[in-house]
């Protein structure tokens, strides 16, 4: 029996086909790659969190997250009626959502406007649905007739639209949003991805008693806790139930439920962070401008997309600066010669300008 057989026999080829999820080491690094926050919680914070974790009970399953849950509606602005589910981060919520809309006798379609956060794609595939990307257009906005006429030809089971979109920084115009919620209709979930809400303060929260195939899609991750993995969705509970049967017991681990708890009683210190990197956005897109052969779009997230000369060439020389950012310049056509840097603090945030003024130069 040959290792390289058994592979073939028992592993789908499509996923054969895939390559790994890859996180780069990135210890030594100024890492601007992941669109995470710079800050900790202040120490005393981090202090009396230690204390809770260290009360935690490891030796039993964790219990149920009924409490957890209705404090993230409660205090993360759920509309009344409505509850959520959460996952170990929204990467889990996006394939609980692929693996309970992919059928088994025909081939089911998830659709997102490209480039996109590639999670969608990924997920899509692993579950066996068609994935479906309609470009944007040049400056990233979403070319409406050509996602109607998708949506029409391909029947979407679900409908990816991240407000604002990664990589890109930008908001969909809502009133185009609406009309493709509306186009989907009775044959399609609508999940507005807001993953980056806190540096955008624009939500369709508020607008779920309006439709009853709108998901919206949040984490705490952006906020400042990417460590602990913890998303949340939102949308009518009979949709939300079935859901609620494809998702993994247990999924939201002791660890994880007292972190969020304990934060959610401190939104206050994450919403002051948040105010901060929106700040040095402004700051940082205003200092990108200035350079010579850059250009900045622009962002309603964390992040800020540029594009340069010759992105290959500056992200290798940024790299031997000690500097981690995205390069983007192979992901799509629309993304040619551009990286996507994560916001940070202002130390930081002028460690990469500075590297970058010489990576071009070089
Ligand atoms: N949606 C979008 C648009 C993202 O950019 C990301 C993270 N890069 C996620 C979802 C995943 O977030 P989480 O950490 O909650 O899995």
């Amino acid at each position: 029996m040959s290792l390289e057989s058994l592979i073939s026999n028992t592993i789908r080829a499509d996923v054969r086909a895939i390559g790994s999820y890859h996180v780069p080491d990135a210890s030594g690094y100024v890492k601007l790659d992941a669109m995470e926050n710079p800050y900790q919680l202040p120490e005393a914070l981090q202090r009396e969190l230690g204390e809770r974790l260290a009360a935690v009970a490891l030796n039993r399953y964790p219990p149920s997250y009924d409490g957890l849950r209705r404090k993230v509606a409660a205090r993360l602005g759920v509309p009344a009626g409505y509850e959520v589910l959460l996952g170990n981060g929204s990467d889990e919520l996006i394939s609980i959502m692929a693996a309970a809309c992919a059928h088994q006798d025909r081939r089911a379609v998830m659709m997102a406007p490209v480039p996109a956060f590639v999670m969608f794609q990924r997920s899509a595939q692993v579950a066996g649905m068609d994935f479906v990307g309609v470009p944007l257009q040049s400056d990233f906005s979403l070319d409406l007739p050509a996602m109607l006429a998708a949506i029409a030809q391909h029947k979407p089971a679900l409908l990816f639209l991240a407000y604002p979109n990664n990589p890109t920084g930008n908001l969909y115009d809502p009133e185009a949003m609406v009309q493709l919620i509306r186009a989907m209709g009775d044959t399609g979930l609508v999940v507005v991805d807001e993953a980056y809400e806190p540096f955008a303060q624009r939500s369709f929260m508020g607008r779920l008693p309006e439709f009853d195939n709108l998901i919206v899609m949040r984490t705490l991750s952006k906020l400042g806790l990417a460590g602990i993995r913890l998303g949340y969705m939102s949308a009518a509970p009979a949709l939300l139930a079935q859901f609620e049967k494809v998702r993994p017991p247990y999924n939201v681990n002791v660890m994880t439920q007292a972190a969020a708890d304990f934060a959610l009683d401190h939104l206050d210190v994450l919403n002051e962070q948040a105010a901060l990197l929106r700040e040095q956005r402004a700051v940082l897109s205003a200092a990108l401008a200035e350079l010579p052969n850059v250009t900045v779009f622009p962002s309603a997230a964390n992040f800020i997309l540029i594009r340069v000369a010759d992105a290959e060439t500056t992200h290798t020389n940024l790299l031997a600066r000690k500097i981690l950012v995205k390069n983007l310049s192979k992901m799509h056509s629309v993304l040619t010669n551009c990286l996507r840097i994560t916001v940070s603090t202002p130390e930081e945030n002028a460690a990469f300008l500075d590297a970058l003024k010489a990576s071009m130069a070089v």
